[in-house]
């Protein structure tokens, strides 16, 4: 081994969607960064983002939005509609697309790319997160390394244990995710269906036309694939005409947490907290981390000893926000009683009535409000 030490300000484990992003970000404010994952292969993920239109000027700032080769698909209207009111709550925004859909993958990759021509990635490293510190020396690849700042974002799907603890939330449900062709234009509107199951959300999928949908019905009950087939066919035979189903359907297990704080580390994504995505806006949630991050970073000094504790009271408050939002949303819709009715029926008819609650609703969708 030799005794060089490497030093370097941020160690980024973890290069998904978040930490990869991140790297990048940082990188461009002049930041040395090095990203690890334990990993090699960048994983296939079927599944499509709503980008909100924060999250876009975000990554076309960072010249990753340019590089998407797929069409991305607007956004112009979101149609909410469920099984207790008869109406659907319509949102528009007319100044600019509330968010666009784009494929995982594809991001993924470009990201990736961009991370390995600047050399600050090393896939297949598998240290335990657990025992990392930072300002202290860390072996990778048996080279020495000092780091000032240690940011963990391996998901939520990860062997962080006793230093990292979390809050969960299990509700034990499975997302369903898929793509289907269809005979209509899409038109670009986005629906969310409040079944007596589990919602379904159904949006314009990227393609040449405007013919191509995706679906996220999550629920608690068991479900084949027919079944969600036909509970779709039933609900958008109308809007999008004859459905072509694509034949794989993939499941994701649905595990809500919040973590809780730890003065040595960073947690951006999913390592910080994971909510339902019946909101769609768990990854968009995951850029404004970054953002917050990006600013600690221009106003306080690295060493500065509140740094890490500034920045998660920051961001835990809008991720409980949405954590409970989402949690409770799918509780009142899953536990049909008099109580929860009422309490649904108050809160569509104030939306459907008050233009300046909708107002809001679309600005925090599009990623638009600041609340702290
Ligand atoms: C069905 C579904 C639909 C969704 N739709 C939307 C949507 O429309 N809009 C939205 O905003 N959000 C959505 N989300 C949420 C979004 O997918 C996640 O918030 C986002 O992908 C999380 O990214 P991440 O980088 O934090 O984590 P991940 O993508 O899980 O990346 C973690 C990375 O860390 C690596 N890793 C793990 N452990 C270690 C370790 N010990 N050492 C090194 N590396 C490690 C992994 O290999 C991986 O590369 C959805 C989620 C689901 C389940």
């Amino acid at each position: 081994m030799k005794n060089k030490i490497h030093k370097y300000d941020f160690l980024i484990v973890g290069a998904g969607l978040i930490g990869s992003i991140a790297a990048l970000a940082l990188c461009k404010n002049k930041f040395k960064v090095l990203v690890i994952d334990k990993k090699k292969k960048i994983p296939v993920d079927e599944r499509t983002l709503a980008v909100n239109a924060n999250s876009k000027d975000f990554l076309s700032n960072l010249g990753i939005w340019a590089s998407l080769k797929s069409k991305p698909q607007p956004i112009n209207k979101i149609i909410i509609k469920d099984y207790i009111n008869e109406s659907p709550l319509i949102f528009e925004n007319s100044s600019e697309a509330m968010g666009n859909v784009i494929l995982n993958s594809e991001m993924l990759k470009i990201v990736r790319e961009k991370l390995e021509n600047l050399k600050i990635l090393k896939t297949n490293i598998d240290l335990n997160p657990n025992i990392l510190l930072p300002n202290e020396n860390i072996i990778i690849n048996k080279e020495n390394y000092i780091f000032k700042k240690i940011i963990i974002s391996v998901g939520k799907n990860n062997n962080l244990n006793l230093n990292h603890k979390s809050i969960k939330f299990d509700q034990g449900h499975n997302s369903f995710v898929g793509f289907f062709e269809h005979d209509k234009d899409h038109q670009n509107y986005a629906y969310e269906i409040f079944n007596p199951y589990g919602p379904l959300a159904v949006l314009p999928s990227p393609s040449n036309n405007k013919k191509k949908s995706t679906f996220i019905y999550s629920t608690k009950n068991e479900i084949s694939s027919r079944q969600i087939q036909s509970l779709i066919k039933k609900k958008f035979k109308q809007s999008h005409g004859q459905l072509y189903f694509e034949k794989s359907m993939y499941k994701f297990p649905i595990t809500p947490h919040l973590r809780k704080n730890n003065k040595d580390f960073i947690y951006l994504g999913d390592s910080l907290k994971s909510i339902h995505p019946v909101a769609g806006q768990g990854w968009n949630l995951g850029i404004k981390d970054i953002q917050k991050l990006i600013m600690m970073s221009r106003t306080y000094p690295l060493s500065y000893k509140d740094f890490n504790s500034i920045y998660y009271s920051n961001r835990i408050f809008e991720s409980t926000l949405y954590f409970s939002f989402t949690s409770i949303l799918n509780y009142l819709y899953e536990n049909k009683n008099p109580i929860n009715t009422k309490i649904i029926k108050v809160g569509y008819s104030s939306l459907s009535n008050f233009q300046l609650l909708r107002d809001l609703f679309i600005k925090q969708a599009m990623g638009r409000t600041n609340l702290i």
